[in-house]
């Protein structure tokens, strides 16, 4: 599904470089292969060893970085951020990395993820003469290093990850060293490469194909790895660990062509459709999946029903920024502007139509109309994922609860409502047991069983906004 029209986006996307005399460069190209998980700021800081410069700017990464501004970013290490706003919301200033000059040094800061204590943190720190430039939570980390004081820099830093709570991969950088840090759950995926003796860290393994990286590893729940130019050195800032990656990141956000903890992501789509045809048999002359993200899910479930798959709906990828638009009616154009069902393929058919999630239903409700408005004469709609029924409180913006059209409506309501023949979504067992490990994942968002404690502050931000 179009993530810009569906209401479910990523929050953001990090790339890192060490040792490299093209670092910016890149970072440039690492974030421009991470930009579906975020297209509303960007930023990069390079460190030349003696001081740390940057750019960003709100847009998409090849309207942010001219060739002029490119041409400043000097420097053999730099991280870089792709930013989707919520919590915080937009704004300048909220574009990321973060970047802090002080007596002491600067440091550079680059985050995907949500803390789910960030306002309690502020409060606390406030109180105490903190100042914050931003209403970014990325901030309270600096402000908790900064307040390390005479302790060595990886301690202050673990010292200050400690006190965090929620999902956070972050990349932490001072003139000499790149920091890389995953949260005790390791809620967001974050891999390790290198570029002969120079490393690289992303937020998936896309980035490397494009800057010609060899994968070395994931990062580890509760890590903090060091790299400077002795190399590399892993130390832990968490003893309690347990593993919980976000399971929208291979059920819908990240690419089909990343690997996360060792699994491909269009496989595990794939794997997704095959365990839904067992789940869901339909009887149908043809399969189709809504570009891009459920079309791996769609093969998967017509390899195992034995029905073909076919191209019904295609994208056009040419509408421009429309997805920045917030309102429903305008989200319900960008629609029609951004998918076409392709007549020739559909009409006449009873047509089983592949998607990922339903969020609000408004978008497969036009979807389904599509169809039949192009001849369809039965559309069956399967979800490769369980009814979303819960806000994520980690970074992936899924709207307010009462937003949610599964939170309080039962499946024979949202098929009445999207006007589908039929309406089928994934068991939650079906799920885990098609990724292939039975463990290790964030549910939140279909189960309401969420990996950390929820605080008050952040449900109370939950439940009214929307
Ligand atoms: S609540 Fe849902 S979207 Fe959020 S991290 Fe967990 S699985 Fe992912």
């Amino acid at each position: 599904m179009l993530a810009e029209i569906k209401g479910l986006n990523e929050e953001c996307g990090i790339f890192g470089v060490f040792g490299h005399p093209d670092a910016a460069q890149l970072t440039y190209y690492g974030l421009h292969s991470l930009q579906h998980r975020g297209q509303e700021g960007t930023g990069i800081v390079v460190s030349d060893g003696k001081t740390l410069k940057g750019f960003k700017g709100e847009g998409l990464v090849s309207e942010i970085f001219t060739a002029e501004a490119m041409a400043e970013l000097t420097g053999t290490a730099a991280i870089g951020h792709v930013r989707y706003a919520t919590a915080g919301g937009g704004g300048y200033e909220n574009v990321q990395p973060l970047l802090f000059h002080s007596q002491s040094g600067s440091l550079a800061l680059a985050h995907n993820g949500n803390l789910v204590n960030a306002n309690s943190l502020k409060h606390q720190l406030e109180t105490q003469g903190s100042i914050f430039q931003t209403s970014s939570d990325t901030e309270v980390l600096a402000h908790l290093i900064r307040r390390g004081g005479f302790l060595q820099m990886n301690d202050r830093v673990k010292n200050a990850l400690s006190m965090l709570k929620g999902a956070y991969a972050y990349l932490i950088m001072t003139e000499t060293e790149l920091m890389v840090a995953l949260d005790p759950h390791g809620l967001r995926p974050l891999s390790l490469g290198c570029i002969g003796d120079a490393y690289v860290v992303a937020s998936e393994t896309c980035a490397f194909d494009l800057v010609g990286a060899e994968y070395i590893r994931d990062i580890m729940p509760g890590e903090l790895l060091l790299i400077n130019e002795d190399g590399l050195t892993s130390e832990r800032f968490a003893m309690s660990t347990t593993k919980a990656i976000c399971m929208m990141e291979y059920v819908y956000f990240s690419r089909p062509d990343s690997n996360i903890q060792g699994i491909n992501v269009h496989t595990a789509r794939k794997n997704l459709g095959k365990r839904l045809a067992v789940e869901a048999p339909i009887d149908a002359d043809v399969v189709t999946g809504v570009p891009d993200s459920s079309i791996s899910a769609a093969i998967g479930y017509a390899e195992a029903a034995g029905i073909p798959y076919e191209m019904g709906l295609i994208k056009n990828r040419y509408v421009g920024r429309t997805f920045i638009q917030p309102s429903q009616s305008l989200r319900e154009q960008g629609v029609k502007l951004k998918l076409s069902p392709v007549r020739g393929v559909v009409e006449g058919k009873r047509v089983i139509m592949v998607d990922d999630s339903i969020v609000r239903g408004t978008t497969s409700r036009r979807i389904v109309s599509l169809l039949k408005e192009a001849g369809a004469t039965e559309v069956h709609v399967v979800i490769s994922s369980p009814p979303i029924k819960n806000p994520c409180f980690y970074g992936i913006d899924t709207s307010s609860k009462e937003e949610l059209i599964a939170s309080d409506k039962s499946v024979e309501e949202i098929r009445e409502l999207i006007g589908a023949d039929s309406l089928t979504f994934l068991s939650v067992e079906g799920m885990v047991e098609a990724l292939g490990q039975n463990s290790g994942y964030c549910l939140g968002c279909f189960t309401g069983n969420y990996p950390t404690e929820i605080y008050p502050d952040t449900l109370q931000y939950y439940y009214q906004k929307g």
